[in-house]
Protein backbone atom coordinates (compact mmCIF):
# COMPACT_ATOMS: atom_id res chain seq x y z
CA UNK A 1 0.00 0.00 0.00
CA UNK A 2 1.41 3.48 -0.82
CA UNK A 3 1.35 6.18 1.98
CA UNK A 4 -1.61 7.95 0.61
CA UNK A 5 -3.99 4.59 0.71
CA UNK A 6 -2.17 3.97 4.55
CA UNK A 7 -3.86 7.37 5.08
CA UNK A 8 -7.09 6.98 3.58
CA UNK A 9 -7.83 3.58 5.42
CA UNK A 10 -6.72 4.74 8.17
CA UNK A 11 -9.18 7.62 8.36
CA UNK A 12 -12.41 5.22 7.68
CA UNK A 13 -12.96 3.56 11.48
CA UNK A 14 -12.82 7.16 13.08
CA UNK A 15 -14.73 5.53 15.61
CA UNK A 16 -11.86 2.98 16.41
CA UNK A 17 -8.85 5.91 16.49
CA UNK A 18 -11.04 7.90 18.62
CA UNK A 19 -11.92 5.50 20.47
CA UNK A 20 -7.90 3.89 21.24
CA UNK A 21 -7.17 7.62 22.59
CA UNK A 22 -10.03 8.03 25.11
CA UNK A 23 -8.46 8.77 28.73
CA UNK A 24 -5.35 9.80 27.03
CA UNK A 25 -3.81 13.66 27.80
CA UNK A 26 -2.62 15.92 24.88
CA UNK A 27 1.10 15.13 26.17
CA UNK A 28 0.77 11.63 26.09
CA UNK A 29 -1.02 12.16 22.17
CA UNK A 30 1.90 14.48 21.16
CA UNK A 31 4.63 12.16 22.54
CA UNK A 32 2.43 9.07 20.16
CA UNK A 33 3.72 11.44 17.33
CA UNK A 34 0.01 13.66 16.97
CA UNK A 35 0.73 16.92 15.24
CA UNK A 36 -0.74 19.51 17.92
CA UNK A 37 -3.96 20.30 16.14
CA UNK A 38 -5.23 16.65 15.49
CA UNK A 39 -4.40 15.99 19.52
CA UNK A 40 -6.75 18.38 20.35
CA UNK A 41 -9.33 16.87 17.68
CA UNK A 42 -9.19 13.44 19.04
CA UNK A 43 -9.24 14.61 22.30
CA UNK A 44 -12.44 17.15 21.55
CA UNK A 45 -13.99 13.71 20.21
CA UNK A 46 -12.99 11.18 22.70
CA UNK A 47 -14.62 13.56 25.25
CA UNK A 48 -17.41 13.76 23.48
CA UNK A 49 -18.31 10.31 22.50
CA UNK A 50 -16.81 8.16 25.39
CA UNK A 51 -16.49 10.24 28.28
CA UNK A 52 -18.87 9.14 30.81
CA UNK A 53 -22.58 10.32 30.59
CA UNK A 54 -25.97 10.19 32.11
CA UNK A 55 -27.02 9.10 28.76
CA UNK A 56 -25.52 5.99 28.78
CA UNK A 57 -28.01 4.39 26.18
CA UNK A 58 -27.65 7.09 23.25
CA UNK A 59 -23.67 7.03 23.53
CA UNK A 60 -23.98 3.33 22.95
CA UNK A 61 -26.07 3.78 20.30
CA UNK A 62 -23.95 6.68 18.73
CA UNK A 63 -20.87 4.84 19.20
CA UNK A 64 -22.32 1.42 17.60
CA UNK A 65 -23.86 3.60 14.43
CA UNK A 66 -20.63 5.24 13.84
CA UNK A 67 -18.86 2.03 13.82
CA UNK A 68 -21.53 0.23 11.63
CA UNK A 69 -21.21 3.09 8.82
CA UNK A 70 -17.59 3.46 9.10
CA UNK A 71 -17.49 6.80 9.12
CA UNK A 72 -14.21 8.52 8.52
CA UNK A 73 -12.61 10.84 11.06
CA UNK A 74 -13.42 14.27 9.60
CA UNK A 75 -16.97 13.69 9.09
CA UNK A 76 -17.13 12.22 12.88
CA UNK A 77 -15.58 15.98 13.21
CA UNK A 78 -18.81 17.50 11.38
CA UNK A 79 -20.74 15.23 13.31
CA UNK A 80 -19.35 16.67 17.09
CA UNK A 81 -18.70 20.22 15.56
CA UNK A 82 -23.32 20.72 15.25
CA UNK A 83 -24.31 18.50 17.93
CA UNK A 84 -22.04 19.99 20.49
CA UNK A 85 -24.11 23.15 19.71
CA UNK A 86 -27.29 21.59 20.48
CA UNK A 87 -29.18 23.95 23.47
CA UNK A 88 -29.26 20.27 25.92
CA UNK A 89 -27.39 17.41 26.29
CA UNK A 90 -30.38 15.32 25.59
CA UNK A 91 -30.37 16.84 22.00
CA UNK A 92 -27.07 16.83 21.52
CA UNK A 93 -26.99 13.11 21.77
CA UNK A 94 -30.15 12.35 19.83
CA UNK A 95 -28.26 14.52 16.69
CA UNK A 96 -25.18 12.23 17.26
CA UNK A 97 -27.13 9.18 17.21
CA UNK A 98 -29.38 10.18 14.10
CA UNK A 99 -26.47 11.68 12.13
CA UNK A 100 -23.91 8.43 13.09
CA UNK A 101 -27.02 6.58 11.47
CA UNK A 102 -26.94 8.16 8.66
CA UNK A 103 -24.71 7.12 5.56
CA UNK A 104 -23.18 10.48 4.28
CA UNK A 105 -19.66 11.68 2.92
CA UNK A 106 -18.48 14.21 4.76
CA UNK A 107 -20.08 17.17 2.69
CA UNK A 108 -23.37 16.26 2.48
CA UNK A 109 -23.33 15.00 6.46
CA UNK A 110 -22.18 18.78 7.17
CA UNK A 111 -25.47 20.07 5.15
CA UNK A 112 -27.53 17.33 7.30
CA UNK A 113 -26.15 18.47 10.25
CA UNK A 114 -26.98 22.39 9.83
CA UNK A 115 -30.16 21.84 8.59
CA UNK A 116 -30.75 19.43 11.73
CA UNK A 117 -29.38 21.85 14.53
CA UNK A 118 -31.39 24.75 12.66
CA UNK A 119 -34.67 22.69 13.49
CA UNK A 120 -33.51 21.89 17.11
CA UNK A 121 -32.49 25.86 17.71
CA UNK A 122 -34.70 27.93 15.33
CA UNK A 123 -33.44 31.38 14.80
CA UNK A 124 -34.90 34.15 17.44
CA UNK A 125 -37.42 36.24 15.63
CA UNK A 126 -36.15 39.28 15.11
CA UNK A 127 -36.74 42.21 17.60
CA UNK A 128 -38.58 45.62 16.76
CA UNK A 129 -36.13 48.39 16.34
CA UNK A 130 -34.47 50.15 14.76
CA UNK A 131 -30.36 49.33 14.66
CA UNK A 132 -27.60 51.23 13.97
CA UNK A 133 -24.08 49.76 11.92
CA UNK A 134 -21.13 51.89 12.07
CA UNK A 135 -18.01 50.83 9.91
CA UNK A 136 -15.02 52.55 10.12
CA UNK A 137 -13.99 53.65 6.36
CA UNK A 138 -17.23 52.41 5.22
CA UNK A 139 -21.03 53.09 4.92
CA UNK A 140 -22.92 53.13 7.50
CA UNK A 141 -26.61 50.66 7.96
CA UNK A 142 -29.54 51.56 9.47
CA UNK A 143 -31.97 48.75 9.81
CA UNK A 144 -35.64 48.99 10.42
CA UNK A 145 -37.30 46.15 12.22
CA UNK A 146 -41.28 46.46 12.80
CA UNK A 147 -44.83 45.78 11.89
CA UNK A 148 -45.12 44.35 8.46
CA UNK A 149 -47.94 47.31 8.00
CA UNK A 150 -45.59 50.20 9.31
CA UNK A 151 -42.55 48.67 6.62
CA UNK A 152 -44.28 48.27 3.73
CA UNK A 153 -46.03 52.16 4.37
CA UNK A 154 -42.25 53.22 4.69
CA UNK A 155 -41.00 51.17 1.65
CA UNK A 156 -44.04 52.41 -0.89
CA UNK A 157 -42.69 55.97 0.45
CA UNK A 158 -39.38 55.67 -1.67
CA UNK A 159 -39.03 56.86 -4.53
CA UNK A 160 -37.83 53.36 -7.11
CA UNK A 161 -34.98 54.80 -8.67
CA UNK A 162 -33.44 57.23 -5.84
CA UNK A 163 -34.22 55.15 -2.70
CA UNK A 164 -31.52 56.73 -0.47
CA UNK A 165 -32.16 60.08 -1.64
CA UNK A 166 -35.98 59.73 -1.09
CA UNK A 167 -35.33 58.02 2.80
CA UNK A 168 -32.97 61.57 3.17
CA UNK A 169 -36.10 63.71 2.13
CA UNK A 170 -37.91 61.86 4.46
CA UNK A 171 -35.75 62.26 7.69
CA UNK A 172 -35.63 65.61 7.33
CA UNK A 173 -37.51 67.25 4.38
CA UNK A 174 -35.76 70.25 2.54
CA UNK A 175 -38.68 72.27 2.09
CA UNK A 176 -39.09 72.38 6.22
CA UNK A 177 -38.62 74.93 8.50
CA UNK A 178 -34.85 75.28 9.78
CA UNK A 179 -36.26 74.65 13.55
CA UNK A 180 -37.54 71.64 12.45
CA UNK A 181 -34.70 69.84 10.60
CA UNK A 182 -32.17 68.03 12.92
CA UNK A 183 -29.43 70.08 14.67
CA UNK A 184 -26.18 68.25 14.54
CA UNK A 185 -24.72 69.42 17.71
CA UNK A 186 -21.35 67.11 17.54
CA UNK A 187 -18.02 68.38 16.98
CA UNK A 188 -16.54 68.86 13.19
CA UNK A 189 -12.84 68.91 14.09
CA UNK A 190 -11.10 70.43 11.64
CA UNK A 191 -7.41 71.55 11.07
CA UNK A 192 -6.70 75.45 9.65
CA UNK A 193 -4.82 74.00 6.91
CA UNK A 194 -8.26 71.93 5.91
CA UNK A 195 -10.74 75.09 6.43
CA UNK A 196 -8.30 77.10 4.12
CA UNK A 197 -8.86 74.67 1.21
CA UNK A 198 -12.45 74.09 1.53
CA UNK A 199 -12.75 78.11 1.62
CA UNK A 200 -10.78 77.47 -1.42
CA UNK A 201 -13.37 74.91 -3.04
CA UNK A 202 -11.34 71.98 -2.29
CA UNK A 203 -13.68 70.72 0.20
CA UNK A 204 -14.87 67.75 -1.41
CA UNK A 205 -11.12 66.58 -0.80
CA UNK A 206 -10.93 66.74 2.46
CA UNK A 207 -12.28 64.42 5.52
CA UNK A 208 -13.79 65.63 7.95
CA UNK A 209 -14.15 63.21 11.60
CA UNK A 210 -17.23 64.27 13.32
CA UNK A 211 -17.03 63.35 17.14
CA UNK A 212 -20.38 61.09 16.43
CA UNK A 213 -18.60 58.47 14.57
CA UNK A 214 -19.56 59.76 11.16
CA UNK A 215 -17.59 61.20 8.41
CA UNK A 216 -18.59 64.19 5.98
CA UNK A 217 -16.23 65.95 3.25
CA UNK A 218 -15.36 69.57 3.46
CA UNK A 219 -18.30 70.29 1.12
CA UNK A 220 -20.80 68.97 2.84
CA UNK A 221 -19.59 70.58 6.22
CA UNK A 222 -20.61 73.73 4.23
CA UNK A 223 -24.01 72.60 3.24
CA UNK A 224 -24.89 71.08 6.56
CA UNK A 225 -23.95 74.25 8.83
CA UNK A 226 -25.71 76.56 6.23
CA UNK A 227 -28.63 74.06 5.48
CA UNK A 228 -28.95 74.44 9.39
CA UNK A 229 -29.50 78.27 9.34
CA UNK A 230 -31.86 77.64 5.92
CA UNK A 231 -28.99 79.20 3.60
CA UNK A 232 -28.70 75.87 1.53
CA UNK A 233 -29.17 77.49 -1.75
CA UNK A 234 -26.11 79.91 -0.83
CA UNK A 235 -23.79 77.11 -1.07
CA UNK A 236 -25.48 75.93 -4.16
CA UNK A 237 -25.30 77.39 -7.85
CA UNK A 238 -28.01 79.66 -7.94
CA UNK A 239 -30.40 78.19 -10.97
CA UNK A 240 -31.39 80.62 -13.78
CA UNK A 241 -30.85 84.46 -14.22
CA UNK A 242 -29.48 86.05 -11.03
CA UNK A 243 -29.30 89.78 -12.66
CA UNK A 244 -32.70 91.41 -13.33
CA UNK A 245 -31.47 94.38 -15.28
CA UNK A 246 -34.10 96.88 -16.05
CA UNK A 247 -37.01 94.29 -15.98
CA UNK A 248 -37.66 94.27 -11.80
CA UNK A 249 -37.09 97.59 -9.35
CA UNK A 250 -37.35 95.32 -6.91
CA UNK A 251 -34.78 92.83 -5.84
CA UNK A 252 -35.83 89.14 -5.89
CA UNK A 253 -35.44 87.08 -2.69
CA UNK A 254 -32.52 85.42 -4.21
CA UNK A 255 -30.78 88.75 -4.47
CA UNK A 256 -31.59 89.60 -0.77
CA UNK A 257 -29.89 86.57 0.37
CA UNK A 258 -26.69 87.05 -1.67
CA UNK A 259 -26.71 90.51 -0.42
CA UNK A 260 -26.95 89.80 2.98
CA UNK A 261 -24.37 86.94 2.29
CA UNK A 262 -22.19 89.44 1.16
CA UNK A 263 -23.28 92.18 4.16
CA UNK A 264 -24.54 90.62 6.83
CA UNK A 265 -24.87 94.09 8.59
CA UNK A 266 -26.11 97.49 6.94
CA UNK A 267 -22.48 98.13 4.94
CA UNK A 268 -22.78 101.96 6.52
CA UNK A 269 -19.84 102.80 8.91
CA UNK A 270 -20.44 101.79 12.50
CA UNK A 271 -24.24 100.36 12.03
CA UNK A 272 -24.72 96.97 13.35
CA UNK A 273 -28.42 96.87 11.75
CA UNK A 274 -28.53 93.42 10.50
CA UNK A 275 -29.26 92.29 6.84
CA UNK A 276 -32.23 89.86 7.86
CA UNK A 277 -34.50 93.27 8.28
CA UNK A 278 -32.40 95.19 6.30
CA UNK A 279 -33.93 96.91 2.75
CA UNK A 280 -32.05 95.97 -0.54
CA UNK A 281 -30.60 99.05 -1.82
CA UNK A 282 -29.38 100.47 -5.56
CA UNK A 283 -26.10 101.77 -5.18
CA UNK A 284 -27.38 103.92 -8.34
CA UNK A 285 -30.35 104.78 -8.08
CA UNK A 286 -32.94 102.73 -9.82
CA UNK A 287 -34.19 106.60 -10.86
CA UNK A 288 -30.66 107.31 -11.85
CA UNK A 289 -30.92 104.42 -14.22
CA UNK A 290 -29.42 101.86 -11.87
CA UNK A 291 -29.56 97.71 -12.75
CA UNK A 292 -31.51 95.26 -10.03
CA UNK A 293 -27.96 93.54 -10.44
CA UNK A 294 -25.94 92.12 -7.86
CA UNK A 295 -23.41 94.63 -8.50
CA UNK A 296 -25.15 97.37 -7.64
CA UNK A 297 -27.18 95.86 -4.99
CA UNK A 298 -26.58 96.22 -1.42
CA UNK A 299 -28.36 95.42 2.28
CA UNK A 300 -28.91 98.68 3.64
CA UNK A 301 -30.91 99.33 7.07
CA UNK A 302 -34.07 101.78 6.50
CA UNK A 303 -32.35 104.35 8.05
CA UNK A 304 -29.55 104.45 5.98
CA UNK A 305 -31.48 103.95 3.16
CA UNK A 306 -33.34 106.98 3.82
CA UNK A 307 -30.59 109.14 4.59
CA UNK A 308 -27.83 108.06 1.28
CA UNK A 309 -27.39 110.63 -1.27
CA UNK A 310 -28.87 108.95 -4.33
CA UNK A 311 -28.77 111.58 -6.54
CA UNK A 312 -24.85 112.29 -7.71
CA UNK A 313 -25.33 115.51 -9.13
CA UNK A 314 -26.75 116.88 -5.53
CA UNK A 315 -24.57 118.10 -3.03
CA UNK A 316 -23.58 115.47 -0.87
CA UNK A 317 -25.13 116.22 2.68
CA UNK A 318 -24.44 112.58 4.69
CA UNK A 319 -22.60 110.46 2.37
CA UNK A 320 -23.90 107.53 0.05
CA UNK A 321 -22.75 103.39 -0.11
CA UNK A 322 -20.41 102.83 -3.12
CA UNK A 323 -18.93 99.57 -4.44
CA UNK A 324 -14.95 100.34 -4.41
CA UNK A 325 -12.96 96.93 -5.49
CA UNK A 326 -15.71 94.67 -5.24
CA UNK A 327 -16.90 95.64 -1.82
CA UNK A 328 -19.82 97.96 -0.56
CA UNK A 329 -18.06 100.75 1.66
CA UNK A 330 -19.54 104.32 2.98
CA UNK A 331 -18.35 106.86 1.06
CA UNK A 332 -18.27 110.04 3.35
CA UNK A 333 -19.67 113.44 2.14
CA UNK A 334 -16.24 115.04 1.73
CA UNK A 335 -14.68 112.05 -0.50
CA UNK A 336 -13.98 113.16 -3.99
CA UNK A 337 -16.59 110.70 -5.66
CA UNK A 338 -14.15 110.13 -8.62
CA UNK A 339 -12.14 109.09 -9.23
CA UNK A 340 -12.66 106.19 -6.31
CA UNK A 341 -10.23 107.38 -3.34
CA UNK A 342 -7.33 104.78 -2.64
CA UNK A 343 -8.22 102.59 0.04
CA UNK A 344 -5.19 103.26 2.20
CA UNK A 345 -6.80 106.84 3.13
CA UNK A 346 -7.30 107.77 6.64
CA UNK A 347 -10.37 106.33 8.25
CA UNK A 348 -12.86 109.18 8.24
CA UNK A 349 -14.39 109.95 11.92
CA UNK A 350 -17.97 108.16 12.35
CA UNK A 351 -21.09 109.69 11.84
CA UNK A 352 -23.35 110.56 14.88
CA UNK A 353 -25.25 106.79 15.46
CA UNK A 354 -28.62 107.11 13.46
CA UNK A 355 -31.69 107.23 15.61
CA UNK A 356 -33.51 103.85 14.61
ZN1 LIG B 1 -27.42 101.35 8.69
Amino acid sequence: MTALQTYLTALAPGIDIVAGCAGMSEDQLRAAGAPNKTARTLLTLADALFAPTSFTRLQRQAVTAARDRAHPLPTLEVIERYASRAKTKRDAWRLRVELCRTAADTDEMEKLARKKLRELNPPAPPRPGVRIRRRKDAPWTLAITGPSSLIADLESSLDEDAPLDSVAELFSPSDAAPAARPTITTNAIITLDELDRIIDGDGEEITIQLTNGARITGTELVSRTLAERGLITLVHPFEGAVNLYRTERMASEKQRLMAAAENPVCPWLECNYPADKCQVHHLQAWRHGGDTNMANLATCCPYHNGVNDDDPNAPPIRGRLVRRRGRVVWQPPWADPAPAPSPDAPVPPAPAAPQL
